[in-house]
């Protein structure tokens, strides 16, 4: 909930316990609600009480803020430690980065379980994240029309009566509430041959279900019309609208 007040208090516990070290870690963006991190005000505290930051940034990476550098760049701030994924927006492409400062680096190299226990990535995997980020680097057209394919989206499922959350994030999730309704929904859909899936508790806290859909750069105009088109029957026949 970003919630600022508990934050500074959980700060000054920290401070009062003695800690040699603090650290902020949040996402960029989380995943089930498409909202930002206020990474800001989060900095702004870090500083006042002498904390590290740490972004996740998995659903950031690769078209938030300028040249797809993150959540952080959106907000044109910086934090200590940086994470991504290749996975995701970088699509095809595994694995993923941590961008920090050399002695957590060296530290990772040294206590990183994950990093000393697997194999690593294959080279042809490799090479298809490089490739990746050189299409991010070059995809200044590609994300301006994923905003735009997103604000189609958005204004087309609110226009039809649907509630979503707020924001501009490409994450867009359709608000149902109950666990069953987004099921219902999800068959009707299937049925019209959009495929989507519900997302209820324990996913997301209980009352709260909804479908998550993600916009990409590649769906025409007429893609989106056509499911938009879907949203609006399945949601009269399940009872959403
Ligand atoms: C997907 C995701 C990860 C894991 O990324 P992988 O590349 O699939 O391992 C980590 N953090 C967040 C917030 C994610 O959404």
């Amino acid at each position: 909930t970003s919630d600022m007040d508990d934050l500074e208090t959980q700060l000054k516990a920290a401070r009062a316990d003695g800690a040699r070290h603090i650290m902020i870690a949040t996402d960029g963006v989380f995943s089930m609600d498409g909202t930002l991190a206020k990474l800001p005000e989060i900095k702004a505290l870090a500083d006042q009480y002498g904390a590290l930051t740490m972004v996740d940034d998995c659903h950031a990476t690769g078209f938030m803020g300028p040249k797809g550098q993150g959540t952080p760049a959106h907000f044109n701030t910086s934090v200590d430690i940086l994470t991504g994924t290749l996975g995701k927006a970088l699509g095809g492409a595994l694995g993923g980065y941590i961008a920090g400062p050399q002695p957590v680096i060296d530290l990772l190299r040294q206590r990183a379980r994950p990093y000393l226990f697997s194999n690593a990535l294959p080279p042809m995997i490799t090479a298809a994240g490089i490739a990746a980020l050189k299409l991010v680097e070059e995809g200044d057209t590609l994300r301006a029309q994923l905003f735009e394919n997103a604000a189609h989206w958005r204004k087309g499922l609110t226009d039809q009566g649907f509630t979503l959350l707020d924001g501009e994030h490409p994450i867009i999730p359709v608000m149902l509430g109950e666990a069953q309704l987004a099921q219902d929904m999800a068959r009707a859909l299937d049925k019209r041959g959009v495929y989507v899936s519900g997302f209820f508790f324990p996913v997301v806290p209980k009352g709260k279900a909804r479908i998550r859909t993600q916009m990409n750069a590649a769906l025409t105009r007429r893609d989106l019309d056509t499911a938009l088109q879907a949203f609006a029957e399945a949601g009269h026949e399940v009872g959403a609208l």
